[in-house]
């Protein structure tokens, strides 16, 4: 349900992004927002997708990622409190889990065996990787698991360039890593096949790369998602790395998916309210002591999601900055 909002508030969205009168388009908005709020206000019981962050650790330093302002302890989710979460969202019926947030999962060395539990118990899972650590190794054994998408954050099709924006990495061994990882997912009966996410941010330093990324996704079957630059809510200059942002005035009409959709654990076991949130600021109850139906429907959250609907999301201090579009 959610998900079919999404997509028709994006369709408007896009069509008002063209239209140049701004006092037309804000009259349109209150009035796509007045039908869609009864729908809201109807919003399930519990989350349709968990966003787990397995650890905070990362080998890289983007430079589309503020992890200079990023002021938590770091550490890796014990398996224990993993379960706990799997658990929890296998009782509730939730089909999607996403292994990632803020750091590289595959950093974790239980990850393996946190898959394998997750796979067991969920539909859908799906990992998130910046593709250094896909050696032979890891490719073999990410094959023999049940992972249903895999999502590698390439951004550069360019070695000088990659090697600019994902600092600390290095092109070649990525790109030869998501070469060996398409070549093992093709040698896989078609049904036991992941799909193989490519994802780019758009920036200056690689616009003019962006039809050859594309092209090479559907050479080789590939799904591809390009992005704009966020700010994290202003913690980067956003407008400094790419100057064509799209206009975002009309964000604040909307009532931002994540609070209806999408729940964030970080790897202390604490949920906040989104992956925006990198200093886990906006936390509302840990796994170790709560259900995932407590945490979802807890009064802070609930409070939170209140003052989206009534439009007033510029009144939360991490909302009011956050360019981020999950529509
Ligand atoms: S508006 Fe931004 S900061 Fe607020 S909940 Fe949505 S994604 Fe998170």
């Amino acid at each position: 349900m959610v998900g079919e909002m999404g997509s028709s508030l994006s369709g408007i969205k896009h069509k008002l992004n063209k239209t140049k009168n701004k006092f037309l388009r804000h009259k349109i908005l209150r009035e796509v927002y007045r039908k869609f709020i009864n729908t809201y206000l109807r919003f399930k019981k519990r989350p349709s997708i968990l966003r787990l962050e397995i650890t905070n650790v990362c080998n890289a330093n983007c430079i589309i990622c503020p992890r200079l302002a990023h002021k938590r302890k770091l550490g890796f989710m014990e398996f224990g409190t993993f379960k706990k979460i799997i658990d929890s969202s296998k009782d509730l019926k939730i089909k999607t889990v996403l292994l990632q947030n803020f750091g590289e999962p595959f950093l974790h060395k239980s990850i393996f065996k946190m898959i394998g539990y997750a796979c067991k118990n969920i539909e859908n899972v799906n990992v998130v990787t910046n593709g250094s650590l896909l050696n032979n190794r890891n490719i073999r054994r990410l094959m023999n698991t049940a992972v249903k998408e895999l999502s590698v954050s390439l951004d550069s099709m360019n070695p000088e360039v990659y090697n600019k924006i994902r600092r600390n990495l290095n092109f070649s061994d990525v790109f030869r890593n998501i070469e060996n990882l398409v070549l093992a997912n093709n040698s896989l009966p078609k049904e036991k096949r992941k799909k193989i996410r490519l994802t780019m941010c758009k920036m200056d330093i690689n616009s003019a790369e962006e039809n050859k990324f594309v092209r090479y996704c559907k050479t080789n079957n590939l799904i591809y998602t390009i992005n704009d630059v966020t700010s994290w809510a202003g913690l980067i200059d956003a407008d400094t790395l790419s100057k064509k942002r799209p206009d975002m005035d009309i964000k604040y009409i909307f009532p931002c998916k994540n609070l209806f959709d999408e729940l964030v654990f970080l790897w202390s076991g604490e949920a906040c309210i989104c992956c925006v949130d990198i200093n886990g600021k906006f936390t509302f109850g840990n796994i170790r002591d709560k259900s995932i139906k407590e945490i979802w429907n807890c009064e802070k959250m609930c409070n939170w999601r209140k003052i989206h609907l009534r439009g007033k999301r510029n009144k939360m201090e991490i909302c009011r900055n956050c360019d981020y579009q999950p529509w």
